[in-house]
């Protein structure tokens, strides 16, 4: 008999009825695990053959396009695959929010509670690249954590913000065409896979959890468009976080209409558990006149040497498609630090912010090294030289590799994903892995 509080199993007895037994025999059976794989850096194909060689064998999620299963036994999170972002882990059951948020490209899209950032590395590969994604964090240790993987995967259009629900709605007011609410909860959906969570689990934790899921809904109605399309998600089974939630959502705000309501539960599907509802806000889109980034204090010059850099590194074309971004004003210097911001993205003067779009590099004493993360960010035919790793794990690790006759900045890539740079000359590939970053 599995070892779970009685006054939530006599609840859930209560809410299940019959299929209880069902519920109750899931608890013995094995948690699933699911990967993602990222549209951004890798076909789900080329994916699944590079996984399969690794004795991975993947099956599809049935309600996300980009989930996989993998089995229990594998542990795909350690192949440098995944640290040059060709998928991020996640439980299958929680991929269903961004499935019914479906962003589409070129919107904006608020991910108001997103640290680790599982939704929004999923939103930024709906999104193509095209649009604003801001993705915020109320604690400032995972919004770091968020930060590192929405670079890992390779993400050019988010913001990444540290910043209160109340504080982003005065900033934000009116401004997103999707917004999704994966708000902190009690996580009886977790209890397979994290036996702690379910000894943290009372009666009065839902109700605390509840009330605060109330204040950030009302937060996240302020900064939804006419239009607009809000997704509340929970990891929980509670009705008073879930249904009653939704259900006092509408009537708190009348403009919000209920279109849709999911409840993955773990003896019905191969998922976890999660619920999702997708609520659409009343009224016409106005035309707007493009946000436009007034921060102008912050567009610091082009300097030459990062022109120099694209003329060197780059192919005409990505090129282009980056200078077109500094062209338009979306260029921002922080200290040394070259950043591209997104389209539509107002200023973050007084936001605390973790990462102001894609970051491009560093610019001193008349040198420009390029971040790590606008490596992930290119695909290795936007560059004139790539190397692909023979042994990934040495160049993980920081090691200098071998290559041929090439010299300068080079795309180092793992079964054709960009992973980093590396700085060719007589021979030797200087390793540019970020030190923390190495195994
Ligand atoms: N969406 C994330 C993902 O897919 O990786 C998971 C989000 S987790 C369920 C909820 C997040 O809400 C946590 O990172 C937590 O720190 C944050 N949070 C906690 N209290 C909050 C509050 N009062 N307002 C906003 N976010 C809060």
């Amino acid at each position: 008999m599995v070892d779970l509080p009685y006054d939530y199993l006599e609840r859930v007895k209560r809410q299940l009825g019959a299929s209880y037994p069902a519920f109750l025999k899931s608890y013995e059976e094995e948690r699933t695990y699911g990967l993602r794989y990222n549209p951004l850096k890798i076909e789900k194909e080329t994916l699944r053959q590079a996984l399969s060689a690794q004795q991975i064998t993947t099956e599809q999620v049935p309600w996300a396009a980009e989930g996989l299963y993998y089995p229990a036994d594998t542990h795909p999170g350690r192949l440098p695959l995944h640290e040059a972002g060709a998928y991020y882990i996640q439980e299958p059951s929680a991929m269903v929010a961004v499935e019914l948020l479906d962003p589409q490209p070129g919107e904006s899209v608020l991910d108001l509670c997103a640290a680790p950032g599982g939704k929004s590395t999923q939103i930024a590969g709906r999104l193509q690249g095209k649009g604003l994604l801001v993705c915020n964090e109320v604690i400032s240790k995972r919004a770091k954590a968020l930060s590192s993987n929405i670079e890992r995967m390779g993400v050019t259009n988010a913001v990444v913000l540290n910043e209160t629900p109340q504080r982003l709605a005065e900033r934000f007011p009116a401004f997103f065409d999707r917004i999704l609410v994966d708000a902190p909860c009690s996580g009886e959906g977790m209890f397979r896979k994290d036996v702690q969570a379910r000894g943290e689990w009372s009666y009065a934790q839902t109700q605390l959890c509840a009330k605060r899921q109330r204040e950030i809904l009302a937060q996240a109605v302020q900064m939804l468009k006419p239009g607009g399309v809000l997704v509340y998600a929970t990891c929980t089974f509670a009705p008073q976080e879930n249904e009653q939630n939704a259900a006092w959502l509408v009537q708190e705000y009348p403009s919000l209409r209920l279109t849709a309501q999911e409840q993955i539960w773990p003896h019905l599907q191969r998922g976890e558990g999660h619920f999702a509802a997708r609520f659409i806000k009343e009224g016409t889109v106005f035309a707007q006149a493009a946000a436009e980034l007034s921060d102008r204090k912050n567009r610091g010059p082009v300097s030459e040497e990062f022109y120099q850099f694209c003329e060197q590194t780059l192919t005409a074309q990505a090129r282009e498609r980056l200078l077109e971004g500094v062209r338009s004003g979306r260029l921002a210097a922080f200290g040394e630090q070259l950043y591209l911001l997104p389209p539509g993205i107002r200023s973050l003067d007084g936001l605390k912010t973790e990462r102001a779009g894609l970051q491009l590099g560093c610019c001193k004493k008349r040198r420009f090294e390029p971040a790590h993360a606008l490596a992930m960010a290119l695909h290795p035919d936007e560059v004139s030289q790539t190397v692909e790793l023979a042994e990934p794990e040495r160049y993980l690790r920081g090691e200098q590799i071998g290559c041929g006759t090439q010299k300068g900045w080079t795309l180092v890539t793992v079964c054709g994903c960009s992973a980093g740079w590396g700085k060719a000359s007589a021979g030797v590939l200087k390793n540019h892995y970020p030190k923390g970053l190495r195994r």
